[in-house]
């Protein structure tokens, strides 16, 4: 994160620009309140949050003159922390529900938001905790993905199992996966997805037979919902349909590093109820971390 975060706070600090703007002013009038909040909400913060943090920081600063920077700071790093909530579980489950199963990790979201890039950096992080780690290939919709998994997969020294065909079941891929890692006895399968949002039906009869599928060898751990920072709203809107077709249980954020808008953690977190775990913050093999909520709060606000 300290290495991340400086990437962070050079291209995502709307919010931190927002308090400067507030303290810049002689006298932190209704009109200047206004302002703040609707920076906020600009950041993707949701129209809740951004109205419980501009409440909290006008009742905690309680000035009708001009505020002390540091306090002001101080306040708002708070304040945003507690939105965040930094008391949420947000350490993947690998722990297979069977003895001797891999844990099968689901990886879902539209194209382009990062989810094969992100397929291949956690295998990168497992691989260096010395896990061993299988690769599935499910997207079989676009015609290089399987391609560009492989060279991740290449990449980062583990085996990719996908389709000689084009536009093969994706269900049949996962499983061949799945059933690969039950076989070699690895720790962890990541199954790549295929996320066309054409119709709400037909996203959830793939997704929910892709997981089914799969459950015939082992138990799916996690779905990681990807969502790319930069598309805002848009995102939000993907996110509650993935969220209504399968079990999300937890986030990646990608592309936090090209993004303004770090607002949305708060507010996908809240909507959905499901922790943001894993950022993506470059298009780099290693810019995959954790996500800290204080390095966060810290990376935004500058
Ligand atoms: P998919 O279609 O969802 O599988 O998306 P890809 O994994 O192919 O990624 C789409 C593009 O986003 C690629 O150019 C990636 O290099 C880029 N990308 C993915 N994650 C990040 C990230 O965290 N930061 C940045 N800056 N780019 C990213």
């Amino acid at each position: 994160w300290a290495r991340l975060r400086r990437r962070l706070s050079t291209s995502n600090n709307a919010l931190a620009r927002a308090l400067a703007d507030l303290l810049s002013v002689d006298k932190i009038d209704a009109d200047v309140w206004d302002d703040f909040e609707t920076t906020l909400i600009t950041s993707d913060l949701g129209v809740g949050p951004a109205t419980e943090l501009t409440e909290a920081l006008r009742k905690r600063l309680a000035v009708d003159g001009v505020a002390d920077p540091v306090k002001a700071k101080e306040i708002l790093t708070e304040e945003l922390l507690r939105l965040v909530d930094p008391s949420l579980d947000r350490s993947l489950n690998l722990t297979p529900a069977n003895d001797g199963d891999p844990a099968v990790v689901l990886v879902v979201g539209v194209n382009g938001t990062g989810k094969t890039t992100t397929v291949g950096k956690l295998a990168r992080v497992l691989v260096a905790e010395d896990k061993s780690v299988v690769l599935g290939a499910a997207d079989t919709f676009r015609a290089a993905a399987a391609e560009q998994l492989a060279t991740w997969g290449e990449r980062v020294g583990v085996e990719t199992v996908r389709s000689d065909v084009d536009g093969a079941d994706p269900a049949s891929v996962a499983f061949d996966a799945v059933a690969k890692g039950v076989e070699d006895g690895v720790d962890v399968v990541i199954v790549d997805t295929a996320g066309r949002l054409h119709t709400k039906t037909g996203l959830m009869d793939e997704l929910g037979k892709v997981k089914r599928v799969i459950e015939k060898k082992a138990p799916v751990n996690e779905v990681l919902l990807v969502l790319d920072a930069t598309t805002g709203q848009n995102g939000m809107t993907q996110a509650r349909i993935f969220a209504e077709v399968v079990d999300v249980t937890g986030i990646v954020l990608t592309k936090l590093d090209g993004s303004a808008k770090g607002g949305i953690v708060v507010q996908v977190q809240r909507e959905l109820g499901v922790p943001v775990k894993l950022v993506g913050l470059g298009e780099g093999v290693d810019d995959l971390a954790p996500f800290d909520p204080e390095g966060f709060v810290q990376g935004i606000l500058g």
